[in-house]
């Protein structure tokens, strides 16, 4: 089934204790589209200035990304954002942030994104993540990611959106921030109670945990010997547990667990290169490859029956 996403498409500048790339692809839709564009179709909704190179829009078209909902603002600028990450590598610090075309942005679907039945409202401002719910018909799952700055200076919009979702993922301070709660399942049961029936928390290099009323399950991340850049893994996480979801037409516990471990795999990959890098030229095999030493892992046997 196919899978509808609303988020930025950006130039970065970031910097690792690795490095500096300045003016690279980046965006929450950008990482999250072409994550999840390696399990279903995609259609995207978002904007990006003159400046925008072409050579992005050419990469993510030789996907299965429909580009009808992307609009090209004659004389704009793209958005930008600029970050940088210390020792820990878990948490990128925001140097700068410019909405650019943004700012004025109207997201208009095309008559034929309106029913697709998988949605993701990929981190953007809140107000335009519901904009598009407000165009969709009747979908099978509704997800969405946001961040600091929206839980701090727009959390009116962010709580009205919140009402109308399934999934909400969001990393572990922003839980903590969003909820005023200091421990993570405590956090993860007070933002159930703002709407969505099931909230991901991401944890960066400890993976991510899964909260619904009955279950908790916990996918680990890969435990790479050399982290390089960590931008774009939560948006890349996401585009590969609704990427699976949207694949299987799965939307319950069962389906999360393998849809999370598929995010992990596919995040995974984008942290071993500045950008999109590493996640551009990934490949069904390597999924499969990795997605099996996830699974080998974490298996453990049973205690034995005559254990007291
Ligand atoms: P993450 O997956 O959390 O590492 O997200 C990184 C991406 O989020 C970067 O490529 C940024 O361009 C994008 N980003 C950062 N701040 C914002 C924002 N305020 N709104 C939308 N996208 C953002």
């Amino acid at each position: 089934m196919s899978l509808l996403v609303v988020g930025s498409m950006a130039i970065d500048s970031v910097e690792t204790p690795f490095g500096k790339r300045p003016e690279a692809l980046g965006g929450s839709a950008t990482f999250f589209s072409m994550s999840a564009s390696l399990l279903s179709p995609v259609r995207l909704v978002a904007v990006i200035g003159q400046d925008f190179p072409e050579e992005h829009v050419q990469m993510l078209k030789e996907r299965r990304i429909d580009l009808q909902g992307l609009e090209r603002v004659p004389g704009g600028k793209t958005f930008r954002w600029a970050g940088k990450y210390g020792e820990n590598l878990n948490e990128a610090i925001t140097l700068d942030t410019q909405l650019n075309v943004f700012a004025d942005f109207k997201p208009r679907l095309p008559e034929h994104f309106r029913d697709t039945p998988y949605v993701f409202l990929a981190n953007i401002h809140p107000k335009l993540q519901l904009e598009v719910l407000e165009q969709v018909r009747s979908p099978k799952l509704v997800g969405l990611d946001t961040m600091n700055l929206w839980i701090n200076h727009e959390r009116a919009a962010l709580l009205e959106v919140l009402k109308r979702i399934d999934c909400l993922t969001l990393n572990e301070t922003e839980a903590k921030l969003l909820s005023g709660e200091s421990n993570v399942a405590k956090a993860a049961r007070a933002i159930r109670s703002m709407g969505p029936k099931v909230v991901v928390v991401k944890r960066g290099e400890y993976g991510a945990l899964y909260f619904d009323q009955t279950h908790i399950f916990h996918a680990p991340a890969y435990p790479l010997e050399q982290v390089f850049d960590p931008t774009g893994a939560g948006d890349t996480f996401a585009g590969g547990m609704m990427g699976y979801l949207a694949r299987t037409g799965g939307t319950d516990a069962a389906h999360f667990r393998q849809a999370m471990i598929m995010g992990c795999v596919l995040g995974s990959f984008t942290v071993e290169a500045f950008s999109v890098d590493r996640l551009k030229t990934v490949t069904g095999p390597e999924l499969n490859r990795r997605f099996k030493l996830f699974r080998a892992m974490t298996h453990f046997e049973d205690l034995p029956e005559d254990f007291a």
